[in-house]
């Protein structure tokens, strides 16, 4: 690439088929957000929507508002459009619960649909908490399966006769690193063993086929690039051959069959409705959906191919602006292996970030090196990329990234 500055952004920007869609997003002035792939910018929807939701339907219409304003059907109404995005058909997806739930609910199938094996493989570097809820399903089940983790390109070579279950994160949320997902399915599958897909850094960024692929079981991440606010619900989907030969273990009420009936005794709701679990969080829903709406109009192609132009754009003026400052290109530099994200490691990492939060250009950290910049093709510009890259070169050249309050570290990062 030539060199790079900001007018050039700007005329990529001018460019851009998609850029009016960030006039439907809320986003403060002066700020650089490349942090959608943690918290997902707020649509300009989403306050009408939950004020009337909650002036008109809950204060006037009280309960009486979960048959009159559908507030029963939530979850599969808006499990049908995620499954819009990741090539999954209707009635395959439900919203419910959190992602690190929904995964213990659908791992728990593949371990019981798998029963001759015991090992459940994954990637060192997926995301922890993917980790730490199949050890608890592990010790729930009695310590009789194994989580055996290896490295990222490990992954396809490693599955074997022994493996019921392959779970993986599609993008990697450190270094944005992604696996080819029909390629891995069909590797795990070949093997005889069950295919679990972590969506939470896909859905809404790249383009996603879990039918085309086969893939077994898939969750991902309602509040990332979904845009449906902090603590937003997760989505599960579920292949549907596999949908009616298993009972999920958190057998609440709302998965029954007839939960009005009232029944003593569990009886599983045909399909994909078996993984609600309990009552859904109405306004959260109805935020999510704002959110998803912002997508469904907009081409998967359109959104991946701005998404790595915005990616390449960073990485090369990062690299132009501040070559020799102590950075290092963390995510693959071939877009076709890269998600919708930027990361660099530098040993200063978590003071750099904050300081360039300071300034206004919000990105995170992720221990215990790594600056970590989003770019949610819906909202964000090139002249982001560029500014952000810009301030980021700066603040290394004068040193102002060491200061005592940068220091500082907080409860998140
Ligand atoms: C963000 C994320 C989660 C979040 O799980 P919660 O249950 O919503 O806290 C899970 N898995 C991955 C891979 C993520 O990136």
């Amino acid at each position: 690439m030539s060199r790079l500055d900001r007018a050039r952004c700007a005329a990529l920007d001018a460019e851009d088929p998609l850029a009016a869609l960030r006039e439907e997003f809320t986003l403060p002035e002066g700020v650089v957000y490349l942090d959608g792939n943690s918290l997902g910018a707020l649509p300009k929807a989403t306050p009408d929507r939950i004020a009337e939701l909650i002036e008109r339907e809950w204060g006037e219409d009280l309960v009486t508002s979960w048959n009159k304003h559908g507030w029963i059907d939530m979850p599969r109404r808006v499990g049908d459009k995620i499954a819009r995005l990741i090539g999954a058909g209707p009635g395959e997806v439900v919203v419910a619960d959190s992602t690190s739930v929904n995964l213990f609910k659908v791992l728990a199938a593949a371990l019981s649909l798998n029963p001759g094996r015991k090992v459940i493989l994954s990637e060192r570097e997926n995301f922890p908490t993917d980790l730490y809820m199949a050890q608890g399903l592990i010790g729930l089940l009695g310590e009789r399966h194994g989580l055996r983790l290896v490295e990222g390109e490990a992954i396809a070579g490693a599955i074997d006769r022994e493996t019921a279950v392959v779970m993986l994160t599609h993008v990697n949320y450190r270094s944005g690193a992604m696996h080819d997902l029909a390629a891995v399915t069909a590797a795990a599958q070949a093997q005889g063993a069950l295919m679990l897909w972590d969506l939470a850094h896909s859905a809404g960024a790249v383009p996603v086929d879990l039918g085309a692929a086969g893939a077994d079981f898939a969750v991902g991440c309602g509040y990332k690039f979904l845009n449906g606010g902090p603590g937003a619900p997760a989505f599960v989907w579920v292949a549907p051959r596999h949908q009616e030969r298993f009972q999920q273990p958190l057998s609440g009420w709302l998965g029954h069959a007839e939960p009005f009936a009232f029944a003593p005794s569990y009886r599983p709701a045909p399909g994909i409705g078996r993984y609600v679990c309990g009552t859904p969080p109405v306004l959260s829903l109805a935020a999510l959906e704002a959110g998803v709406d912002r997508l469904l109009g907009v081409a998967p192609a359109a959104l991946r191919e701005k998404s790595l132009r915005l990616g390449e754009t960073f990485i090369a003026a990062v690299e132009q602006e501040a070559a020799g400052l102590g950075l290092s290109l963390l995510s693959p530099r071939a877009g076709e292996r890269r998600g919708s994200q930027a990361s660099f490691r530098h040993a200063e990492g978590w003071p750099v970030m904050q300081a360039l939060i300071a300034r206004g250009v919000i990105g995170d950290f992720r221990a215990p090196d790594i600056l970590r910049f989003g770019f949610a093709p819906l909202y964000t510009r090139f002249v982001d990329a560029w500014d952000a890259a810009a301030a980021l070169a700066e603040i290394l050249k004068t040193g102002a990234w060491d200061r005592p309050e940068f220091h500082r570290r907080l409860p998140v990062t």
